[in-house]
């Protein structure tokens, strides 16, 4: 069992834990000035990583790597959407760079599994990735009349 790989994973569920942390602040955050549709959004996405973070411990486990309980970095607070929007897809680019580089490294130490967890990842990653490069355009090009669009239940 290679420890590089256990070091590979739990960066990545250290990731997966800052983006939790940080989709759930804004979930709150965007409830609260009532701008329910996109906070809802923030969940769900929220939820995902959390299954994330999840596959990660238990692929960490099964090495008899100990999965970690800290998140790599510290969350935004009090952001306007379009910049809720920008720290989003910073995260989400660098989950892509980060899975992308874990996966080759997981091929050369020939953990196939490892290796389709961080594939799996990554096709999820340029999803929301997408979702939010889409809603930060949409932002501002519409403006106002697209945030209307996001409030309610
Ligand atoms: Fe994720
Ligand atoms: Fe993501």
């Amino acid at each position: 069992m290679s420890q590089k790989v256990i070091d590979l994973l739990n960066a990545a569920r250290a990731r997966e834990l800052t983006a939790i942390t940080q989709y759930m602040s804004q979930h709150y955050e965007l409830e609260d000035r009532d701008f329910g549709k996109l906070a809802s959004q923030m969940k769900e996405i929220a939820i995902q990583e959390m299954k994330h973070a999840e596959d990660l411990a238990e692929r960490i486990l099964y090495l008899r790597g100990e999965p970690t309980t800290k998140p790599d970095a510290g969350i935004k607070k009090g952001q306007e959407i379009g910049e809720m929007l920008s720290t989003d897809i910073a995260l989400e680019q660098q989950a892509v760079n980060i899975y992308n580089e874990a996966a080759g490294v997981c091929a050369e130490e020939k953990d196939q599994i490892s290796k389709r967890i961080f594939e799996k990842l990554l096709g999820e990653e340029e999803e929301h990735l997408n979702i939010f490069e889409n809603l930060k355009d949409h932002v501002e090009k519409l403006g106002t009349a697209y945030l209307a669009t996001l409030t309610g239940e």
